[in-house]
């Protein structure tokens, strides 16, 4: 069973690639409810607590990626643990990989209906044999959600990507997972959308290799400061627990 490792006010899956692709794997071929992945990372440490309901949906995930440097640091200083990041972005293409591979249908939720339509494509290009059994923008308001549930169940998908954002789609899950009936794989997977058709670039290479992608999307889109400025009050919150864990021992030895 996967170790989930609380880091402050949430959590991570102590989890790697290869690990969590066999786990959507076995639970394609053999869940029976959907079942949903979300990435951890420093800002859901501030936003998810807030809201008791966001809390319980996130806790009751099944996976918890540690998509970020933020976590895999964090897991490191208070467990030891050598975590591997698994962005949400890649993850997600290597579902849409293993959906080729394994004949499985896909329905695509958010972002607009350009980027929507645009990323279909550029995906169905990109892993030949992908089945979009549907797909609907992501501004669809509360009428409308009994016929994107109806337009879901009818589409018999057993994967189904939301890209509404975060907290929207970890509360979208959370309202309808009931109403799903083919879907046994969801993934909240924010703005990769706009990444897939490239209306926001990924960091290259370079940065992502020396851990710096969230430097490199923050000097492309200057608003993030706003979200990114809780990092060092969560660098901050995990050196504080560490130095209580180290107090402690020291008092028990
Ligand atoms: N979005 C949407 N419906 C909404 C609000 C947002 O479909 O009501 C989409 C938006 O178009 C974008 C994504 O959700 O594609 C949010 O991207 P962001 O980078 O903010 O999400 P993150 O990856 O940081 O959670």
């Amino acid at each position: 069973m996967t170790k989930r490792l609380k880091i402050l006010d949430i959590w991570v899956d102590a989890i790697t690639k290869p690990e969590a692709m066999q786990k959507v794997a076995d639970i394609l071929k053999n869940g029976q409810r959907p079942h949903a992945i979300f990435a951890a990372n420093p800002e859901k440490n501030f936003s998810v607590p807030k809201d008791p309901e966001l809390h319980k949906i996130f806790e009751q995930a099944d996976i918890l990626l540690p998509d970020g440097i933020g976590m895999v640091w964090a897991a490191r200083t208070l467990y030891g643990a050598n975590l591997d990041r698994i962005p949400g972005a890649e993850f997600f293409e290597d579902i849409c990989a293993l959906a080729a591979q394994g004949g499985y249908k896909v329905f695509i939720y958010g972002s607009t209906e350009e980027v929507n339509r645009q990323s279909a494509e550029i995906l169905q290009a990109r892993f030949p044999g992908l089945l979009i059994a549907g797909r609907a923008h992501g501004y669809l308001g509360i009428k409308d959600m009994p016929a994107l549930i109806k337009h879901i169940n009818s589409s018999q998908a057993e994967i189904l990507f939301i890209a509404l954002g975060s907290p929207k789609q970890e509360k979208w899950f959370g309202a309808h997972k009931d109403s799903l009936r083919s879907v046994k794989i969801v993934q909240g997977i924010g703005g990769t959308l706009d990444t897939i058709v490239g209306k926001v670039r990924r960091a290259p290479e370079i940065w992502r290799r020396v851990y710096a992608e969230w430097l490199y999307r923050l000097l492309k889109e200057p608003k993030r400061l706003k979200r990114q400025k809780v990092l060092p009050l969560f660098m901050v919150g995990v050196l504080h627990k560490k130095f209580k864990q180290v107090i402690c021992s020291l008092g028990g030895s």
